[in-house]
């Protein structure tokens, strides 16, 4: 296959390492049940019309905008790399594993970024704010889940950043509701996810702090901002049944992921590993 030019040579040189899939049976279960698979949506999808008369400004262009319509390939193998090695680190939802393959990361990050896309690295999105590693967002979203086989039913997401998480949300819960306070980023959101056309995502620009009550009660929450404290509101929209996955301040300096079962006899709560989030603020920007 002739490589994409725009596609970065490291990647092209992973590619060529690339090996068979031991997960691959795991990992195209959780695609083929998917519903809206993205690479199908990006082929129906009309090209964007961008007018790139030269070289230099193709190169310099959005990799949303040059990466090639309906030949996701070139990237389909760095991926399923990726997944391998999140399922080496202990995920096993196939779901989670099958959106993690296929959504695009690439798509959501900064061009000049793009080559560390399907590292397991977090990568800033403008605005001070991050992408979460890989491994963190694929361990956030099968807690969330909570061993469940079909999709979760309706999920807030509290942080859009960049869109990507909400686009992996959208492959394995039946609603996502995505709120963000900034307004650059909610808008950045808007744009990365149009290729992919997503009806059960819906971008709300607001405080994730009180939620959002009007799509409660959820089934699931999932926070990509750290605070003192869980804000009271997403503890009463949660569902009787639901969980609630957000990064909280330990101490100084420190985070550490919380998971809140919210159950007939009140709530549970559990706290894992250490994580580093960006905090949690109040208020729009
Ligand atoms: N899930 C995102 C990660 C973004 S980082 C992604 O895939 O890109 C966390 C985001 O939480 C930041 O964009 C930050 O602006 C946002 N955030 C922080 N406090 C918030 C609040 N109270 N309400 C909504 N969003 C908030």
């Amino acid at each position: 296959m002739k490589p994409r030019p725009s596609f970065p040579a490291r990647l092209d040189a992973t590619l060529a390492k690339t090996r068979p899939n031991p997960h691959g049976a795991v990992a195209s279960s959780g695609v083929s049940v998917a519903k809206p698979i993205p690479k199908t949506a990006a082929q129906a999808a009309p090209a964007k019309p961008v007018v790139l008369p030269t070289a230099r400004a193709k190169a310099s262009s959005h990799p949303l905008h040059h990466m090639p319509q309906g030949h996701g390939m070139d990237s389909e193998a760095v991926r399923q790399r990726m997944v391998q090695k999140l399922a080496g680190q202990g995920v096993t939802d196939p779901l989670v594993l099958g959106a993690m393959g296929a959504i695009e990361r690439h798509r959501f990050v900064d061009s000049a970024l793009v080559n560390q896309a399907y590292e397991d690295t977090s990568l800033p999105i403008g605005l001070g704010q991050t992408i979460s590693k890989p491994g963190v967002v694929s361990r956030m979203i099968e807690l969330l889940r909570n061993g469940a086989t079909g999709r979760v039913g309706r999920v807030l997401e509290i942080g859009t950043g960049c869109g990507y998480q909400a686009a992996v949300l959208s492959l394995v819960a039946d609603e996502v509701y995505s709120i963000e306070r900034l307004r650059g980023l909610h808008d950045k959101a808007r744009e990365n996810l149009r290729h992919l056309r997503l009806p059960n995502v819906h971008l709300l620009f607001g405080d994730g702090m009180a939620g959002y009550a009007k799509g409660a009660p959820y089934a699931g929450i999932i926070a990509a901002a750290g605070g003192e404290a869980l804000p009271q509101a997403w503890v009463d929209q949660l569902a009787v049944g639901g969980r609630l996955v957000a990064p909280v301040v330990t101490g100084a300096g420190t985070q550490a992921l919380l998971v809140l079962d919210k159950t007939p006899q009140g709530v549970r709560q559990t706290l894992l590993e250490a994580v580093h989030f960006v905090p949690l603020k109040s208020g729009i920007a």
